[in-house]
């Protein structure tokens, strides 16, 4: 027997069993081990009746007193009972729904049993529904496995422990100086103590190595991905050309903008391709950077290309960039999903011969059939909704061109460890001169008419104001849909002003002539849905209500919060909610608290946990079994040095005698995307 063998010869595995743990996913001796019990229960230290703790899970042993009786109760059940002693203490036991309890309770044996202890109303110990186990076997660590309909933890436990048994020594695949140096036990002993640990301090050395193994395979699979995009040198910028554009903007730059762009230069004009992240909170002028960099690539002869996560981004961007490079007679395209089919074709054309230095778009960008004739730099915004693979196709575009990852998501170290590796970071930590803090509230539903009142102050003071909405599922009833508040405000309370809609289901066409005609000023309250999320940049905006705030994470709140506090004037934010719960209470306060990003980063991933941060599989990371990327920093500290090494000698990891290593990779990035 080895890793690979089918599970269904394992001793007491038949078909129909062996059909229960492929639904689990198991479906070898190898995936069985795998299957890592989801906590454990202490029956290594055993209790007398009289000093068990009180409602708390523990062990006692005891010897059952009377053969246990059954009666049926209302609603079909059956209630069985017996009593147990260890001689001096004397305790109750209660089981629902057994039939087999006689049988399997004998009288006069000793047994473990584990459950919580309670006291009846007479004051008498008794146990509800225990789980037990014969005093002959050892009182351990026991594990509990993620159980299903057909399996419960006890049935996988005894196949795990026939397999671990069968199994000769679970065989070593990294290598000893890796050991040795992280100070890791050998896999066999740690896949036989993450099972049936031999005491605490076996678990915990067992746990570290098999979060290493996954941490240090996380970091091989993308330091390779990475390296794979590296062969070739960059496009060397030899010209810095960023001071004649930059004096050709209407503002001067922030000393972090410009220090920004100076060392992103130093980065393009070595021969090896930039990889660098660029973080700066929501409005601090990233977009100006990335305008500054994009002349400066394009003057030295190369094309550039800048992907956005949604259109409406996208477009805005273009705008942006024509008004920005207008004079500089640099050609840009849009390049979207709902960029005509023969539009399309041209602008291709017109990309592979080089004839348009910049290409602005949403993911149609990364599209197999986009082909660039000399692309230079690559630059995608809002970074942290892109996985890791569509950056790396992007960037296989051109003969390895240089990166440059915008975002306005303050990532937490760990995470910006995991995700980029070895990119460099530039923030910018200032924001334009004149900008005011906004002020923020949260207010309940029978607020609206106060809130309508202080709207109308705004606009008539000639700002701007959005109402935003949250997306409204099916059967929803008591969260208005944005097309119909705009349908009520626009005939009544707001019938004297210019109301505008934008939502996700809006042609292309319509989001971009409303969002052209509100940034113009031709409409003064707009009513929308997170479509405006992200980068929409109009200055005049001063007032921003979001309804059913509840709806909304931490980190999209501060995005929402992004679109206002733009321009010189004073912006307030109304937060409209009647959400009882203390989660969303939580995000209020942090939200009318501070508008620091990297403070609302850090309580949001506290708040929802890592997987949630980044949207559920946007991040494009493997899912790991143990690791937490969150708190297991020491170990991916760890592991990404042994990474590093490994790969400064194989560094796409194809050699010989790194092919257990790939071997480990793969499997972890299986469902992911080919490695
Ligand atoms: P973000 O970093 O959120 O993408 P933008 O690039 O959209 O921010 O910039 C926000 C606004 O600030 C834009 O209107 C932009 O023109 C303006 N801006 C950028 N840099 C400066 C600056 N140095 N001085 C004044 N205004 C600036
Ligand atoms: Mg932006």
């Amino acid at each position: 027997m080895n890793f690979s063998t089918d599970i269904r010869y394992i001793k007491g595995v038949g078909s129909v069993r062996a059909e229960s743990f492929k639904k689990l996913s198991v479906d070898t001796v190898g995936a069985l081990l795998r299957y890592y019990p989801r906590t454990y229960e202490d029956w290594s230290r055993v209790y007398s009746v009289k000093e068990a703790p009180l409602n708390e899970n523990c062990c006692i042993k005891a010897i059952v007193s009377d053969t246990p009786t059954s009666v049926r109760i209302p609603g079909g059940r059956t209630l069985s009972k017996t009593s147990v002693t260890d001689g001096i203490g004397l305790m109750n036991m209660t089981f629902f729904n057994n039939k087999y309890i006689k049988n399997m309770l004998k009288e006069g044996e000793e047994y473990y049993f584990f459950g919580k202890v309670t006291l009846n109303r007479y004051g008498a110990r008794e146990m509800t529904s225990p789980v037990f186990r014969k005093a002959a076997s050892d009182a351990r660590i026991v594990p509990v496995y993620p159980q299903s309909n057909t399996l419960t933890s006890k049935q996988i436990e005894k196949v795990v422990k026939t397999a671990l048994d069968e199994i000769a020594t679970v065989p070593e695949y990294l290598p000893d100086t890796i050991i040795r140096e992280n100070s890791l036990c050998s896999l066999d002993f740690a896949i036989r103590n993450i099972h049936f640990p031999a005491d605490y301090a076996s678990l915990e050395r067992a746990r570290n190595r098999l979060i290493f193994d996954e941490l240090f395979a996380l970091q091989l699979g993308l330091l390779s991905i990475k390296n794979r995009t590296r062969t070739l040198s960059g496009c060397v910028i030899k010209n810095d050309c960023s001071g004649e554009f930059i004096s050709t903007l209407p503002f001067e730059m922030t000393n972090a903008q410009k220090r920004a762009v100076r060392e992103a230069l130093s980065d393009m004009q070595k021969n090896e391709p930039m990889n660098r992240l660029l973080q700066g909170d929501v409005g601090s002028g990233k977009t100006a950077v990335a305008a500054a960099l994009i002349y400066t690539v394009v003057k030295n002869g190369y094309q550039c290309a800048m992907m956005a996560p949604t259109e409406v981004l996208a477009e805005q961007h273009i705008r942006t960039f024509e008004k920005l490079l207008r004079d500089t007679g640099i050609s840009a395209v849009l390049l979207t999903g709902s960029t005509k089919a023969a539009e399309k074709k041209i602008i291709k054309e017109k990309l592979k011969s080089g004839e348009i230095s910049l290409a602005i778009g949403t993911h149609a960008l990364i599209q197999e059939d986009v082909e660039f004739g000399n692309l230079g730099l690559v630059i995608t915004d809002e970074q942290h909704r892109f996985g890791v693979a569509q950056r790396t196709s992007l960037s296989e575009k051109g003969r390895n061109p240089h990166i440059y990852v915008m975002s306005a998501t303050p990532i937490p170290r760990t995470l910006a460890m995991i995700l980029y590796g070895d990119l460099n970071v530039s923030v910018l930590d200032e924001l334009p001169p004149g900008r005011q803090s906004v002020d923020t509230y949260c207010v309940g539903r029978d607020y609206h008419e106060r809130i309508y009142k202080f709207i109308k102050k705004h606009l008539d003071a000639g700002s701007q104001g959005y109402i935003v909405c949250p997306l409204v599922e099916e059967g929803e009833s008591d969260i208005v849909p944005a097309e119909e508040l705009y349908g009520l405000l626009s005939q009544s309370e707001f019938a004297s002003y210019r109301v505008g809609l934008l939502h996700g289901r809006m042609k292309p066409k319509d989001k971009d002539e409303v969002m052209r005609s509100f940034a113009a000023g031709n409409i003064d309250l707009l009513i929308s849905t997170v479509v405006i999320e992200v980068g929409v940049d109009v200055p005049n905006a001063t007032v921003m209500v979001i309804e059913n705030a509840e709806r909304f994470g931490l980190s999209q709140l501060h995005q929402l919060r992004g679109r206002i506090g733009r321009g010189s004037e004073k912006s307030t934010c109304i937060l409209v909610s009647d959400a009882q719960n203390e989660e969303a209470k939580t995000r209020f306060d942090i939200m009318c608290r501070t508008s620091d990003g990297f403070k609302i980063a850090d309580a949001d991933l506290k708040l929802r946990g890592p997987g949630d941060f980044f949207g559920k599989r946007q991040h494009g990371l493997p899912r790991l079994a143990l690791a937490d990327i969150l708190t297991d920093t020491e170990l991916l500290m760890k592991a990404q040095r042994a990474a590093n090494k490994v790969i400064e000698d194989d560094r796409y990891l194809e050699s010989e005698k790194n092919r257990k290593l790939r071997r480990q990779v793969e499997t972890l990035f299986a469902d992911n995307y080919g490695v």
